[in-house]
């Protein structure tokens, strides 16, 4: 570990931050932070029990009031200084998020420019919430619709994009009015800690945001959701823990917002520009190693161009270079963990006895870290398991198709309904697309559709609720509808 990753990791907070203090862990529990690349302990941080998630509730609760009353223009300036504190410390923020989580540092540069830009998206919304004004139909009253914020929140982030996860959640409810806890992924949790800290040096006040770090999710998390002070749960992570806490919420019929999984379809027509769709399909899959809810987990192309295409794809893969996300050159770094890893390795093993071509790859990579090799697979058959399940590894499926019906049968048949990529030259068949393709967002002739403006969100089992654009902060406010006399008798 070089001295200037030593000196960042021993600057970021190791406590919980309930009420504005950081404090350890009852009992003085820890847990290890590990860096996927080379398995070596980064810090140890504050492992917090159930009472210290009902501390960081209570904290909640008590800033919520003044919070909610502070002027919307001040809350956004908080967040505004937050997005300039973001950008002054991108460096720092971009080489945490490497550490814990593995991917090159170029594309965690990326994620500091992306997580940041909620900051600044929502400390612009925050002042237009507005509301309105008018005559009720009758002409006997006047109808007031009001914006007010939920309250306190819970929000659960993922590993996969430790800094955007968190500012999607924490900037629109801060915006809203709302106080918060959030409990990190406990595989990355110090990018929070770092991030947290740079709210408090905007000027937060105390409580408005607390930070739970544990081992024990669901021991932690279920008395705070089952609490009927909490007003509200936004989740990101996969669909069955999404599916678990869904259960858990209904008792109090808590307002959610869930970001779950993705089985998203890349089509490739035969009047696609194979250039733009190559380019386009080595940042839907290989970007953050594979380990997005957006990565395009099955390549559906035209028959006539598949060849083609996996020719073309096979060379750039054998071109990337793999190792530590740190080192200079390297676009492919570790997969998260050993469970990750053997998740791809069982995936593709399933693939290639169901009749599927390895064009490269294939392999698990010996060694110090969770490597796996990227890996394209050719003539992938219908029932393989992994047109099924997401991958979350850098393992690139093509499966031929024959006409457009198909194609779209193909896309269609998943559970899931994130996001979906299409390339055609044909105006025509590409706002067909956006009518037959069942997604929440879609990339026409793109690999990459996230931006702070857009609604990201899913259909069907992909989730409930949208994060960013105008639709995001509303997920933090319920709706007072008053209906007043007319004024003029
Ligand atoms: P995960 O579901 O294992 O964990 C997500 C979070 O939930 C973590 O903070 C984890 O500690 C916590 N958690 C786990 N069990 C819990 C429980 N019983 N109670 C409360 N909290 C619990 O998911 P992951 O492996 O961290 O992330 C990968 C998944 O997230 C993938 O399925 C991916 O598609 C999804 N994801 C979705 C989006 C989106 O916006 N739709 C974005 C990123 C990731």
């Amino acid at each position: 570990m070089s001295d200037r990753e030593s000196e960042l990791l021993a600057s970021v907070p190791d406590r919980l931050f309930i009420g504005g203090t950081w404090r350890p862990a009852e009992g003085g529990r820890t847990l290890a932070v590990r860096d996927p690349a080379t398995g070596a302990v980064l810090r140890e941080i504050a492992d917090a029990s159930p009472a210290d998630g009902t501390a960081a509730l209570d904290a909640a609760v008590d800033a919520f009031p003044a919070w909610a009353a502070t002027p919307a223009r001040e809350r956004g300036e908080i967040l505004r200084r937050a997005f300039d504190l973001v950008q002054a410390r991108k460096e720092d923020i971009a080489l945490l998020m490497t550490l814990e989580m593995g991917k090159p540092l170029a594309e965690a540069r990326g994620e500091v420019v992306y997580g940041g830009e909620f900051l600044r998206w929502f400390s612009e919304e925050a002042p237009r919430v507005g509301g309105r004004y008018g005559a009720n139909p009758e002409g006997t009253g006047r109808m007031i619709v009001s914006q007010h914020p939920v309250g306190p929140c819970y929000l659960i982030t993922p590993w996969n994009f430790p800094l955007a996860m968190a500012t999607r959640k924490i900037a629109p409810a801060l915006a809203a009015g709302c106080t918060v806890v959030v409990k990190p992924a406990e595989l990355t949790p110090l990018t929070t800690l770092l991030f947290v800290q740079l709210l408090e040096e905007a000027g937060l006040p105390a409580g408005v945001v607390n930070v739970l770090t544990t081992s024990a999710s669901g021991e932690v998390s279920e008395p705070i959701i089952r609490d009927p002070r909490l007003r509200k749960l936004s989740f990101t992570g996969s669909t069955p823990v999404g599916r678990r806490l869904l259960e858990q919420a209904a008792g109090g019929v808590l307002r959610t917002s869930m970001e779950l999984g993705g089985n998203a379809p890349f089509l490739v027509f035969d009047d696609a520009d194979l250039d733009k769709a190559v380019d386009g399909a080595m940042a839907a899959k290989f970007r953050n190693i594979g380990q997005a809810c957006t990565a395009a987990n099955r390549f559906l192309v035209h028959r006539s161009v598949a060849d083609e295409f996996a020719r073309r794809v096979t060379e750039r893969v054998k071109a990337f270079r793999i190792g530590r996300g740190t080192e200079e050159g390297v676009t492919i770094g570790p997969l998260i963990d050993q469970r990750a890893v053997d998740k791809a390795s069982t995936l593709v093993g399933d693939a290639l006895a169901k009749g599927a071509t390895l064009e490269t790859g294939g392999s698990a990579i010996e060694g110090a870290g969770t490597f796996y090799e990227p890996t394209v697979l050719s003539g992938v058959a219908e029932g393989s398991d992994i047109l099924r399940e997401e991958i979350f590894g850098p393992v690139l499926a093509i499966v031929p198709f024959d006409d457009e019906d198909d194609a779209v049968r193909l896309a269609n048949d998943t559970e899931y309904g994130l996001v979906s990529y299409v390339y055609t030259e044909s105006l025509a068949r590409g706002q067909r697309m956006i009518e037959r393709l069942e997604t929440g967002m879609m990339g026409l002739n793109i690999g990459v559709v996230s931006n702070a403006a857009a609604p990201f969100g899913g259909w069907k089992q992909s989730g409930l609720g949208r994060e960013g654009g105008a639709e995001g902060i509303h997920e933090y406010l319920q709706t007072k509808y008053t209906l007043t006399q007319n004024p003029f008798g």
